[in-house]
């Protein structure tokens, strides 16, 4: 079985560099295709109290009989749930749903700027990893000013940023942010949700070279620019295919190539909200 490389926290613990993201997968069908993800030898797991499938994931993972040492779980903490108080009672119910005692990563899913609440969530999510619920501790769809009032406040600087990530929207400034300041890089949506972006002459190109498919090329672009990533698929053949671009190694030319896709310049390319603006329950 291929092993999957992982990168280091600023806090000295380990993330598996590829893992297997369940949003927009119903609780009984995480159940089963987590399952087939641990099959084609994933070990790192991404869902959030908002997809509806911790206890899906749960149900999967103690039919795994893999030890907790050997799995890497991420879950979430909700909009709604944002504030000191709620974010410890939250987190709770996501440890019952997801049959665990300890979690290897907990996220502030959105920053909400004008809920304006982040700097109290953080400060509980501190909290949690201080008591030893949660072994490391990040943030999701963040803007730079956010994420240095989180540093500037606390004193405690995120592990990781997951963030929407993929060719045509590589994100240039977070990752020089998080690069700069020992925050690891976490893509969602790494395959551009699977649309026009697996359609790409420049992508079917090296894959071709490569006798590798679309879909492994961009995976294992992600992997080669130092990204965790965490691509979805509820069909078997294509999540050990997704799994199988841990095979492919790209060249400075490939990479290059590839880094020539992003449309930011010409304002286009994003998929979902803007954290920037975006407050939503
Ligand atoms: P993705 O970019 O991983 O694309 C998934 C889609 O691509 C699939 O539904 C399928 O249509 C297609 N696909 C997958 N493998 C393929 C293959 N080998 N060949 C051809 N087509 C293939 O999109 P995503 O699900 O939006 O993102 C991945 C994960 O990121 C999510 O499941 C979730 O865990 C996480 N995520 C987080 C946030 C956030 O706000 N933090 C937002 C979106 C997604």
């Amino acid at each position: 079985m291929t092993l999957t490389p992982t990168l280091t926290f600023n806090d000295g613990n380990t993330i598996p560099q590829l893992g297997y993201g369940v949003w927009q997968v119903e609780d009984d069908v995480a159940e089963k295709v987590v399952g087939q993800a641990f099959d084609a030898g994933f070990r790192h797991i991404d869902t959030a109290k908002i997809y509806g499938n911790e206890a899906g994931v749960g149900r999967a993972i103690a039919a795994a009989g893999l030890s907790p040492e050997q799995l890497f779980i991420t879950t979430k903490l909700w909009n709604a749930d944002q504030g000191y108080e709620s974010t410890l009672a939250a987190f709770e119910e996501s440890m019952e749903r997801l049959g665990l005692e300890t979690l290897d990563l907990y996220l502030i899913h959105w920053m909400q700027p004008k809920q304006e609440k982040f700097v109290d969530t953080w400060k509980a999510l501190i909290e949690l990893q201080k008591r030893g619920r949660v072994t490391s501790i990040g943030v999701s769809n963040f803007t730079v000013e956010g994420l240095q009032r989180l540093i500037d406040e606390t004193g405690v600087v995120p592990a990781i940023h997951q963030i929407e990530l993929h060719p045509y929207f590589s994100q240039q400034g977070l990752r020089e942010f998080g690069a700069a300041n020992g925050i690891l890089t976490q893509a969602w949506s790494p395959l551009g949700q699977g649309g026009e972006l697996l359609k790409d002459s420049v992508v079917a190109g090296i894959a071709a070279k490569h006798q590798a498919t679309p879909a492994q090329v961009v995976i294992a672009w992600h992997l080669a620019i130092g990204n965790v990533v965490i691509p979805k698929s509820v069909t078997e053949s294509r999540i050990k295919e997704n799994f199988g671009a841990l095979e492919v190694t790209l060249d400075d030319q490939d990479i290059a190539a590839i880094n020539g896709l992003d449309r930011s310049a010409s304002g286009e390319g994003r998929i979902g909200a803007d954290p920037a603006v975006s407050d939503f329950a």
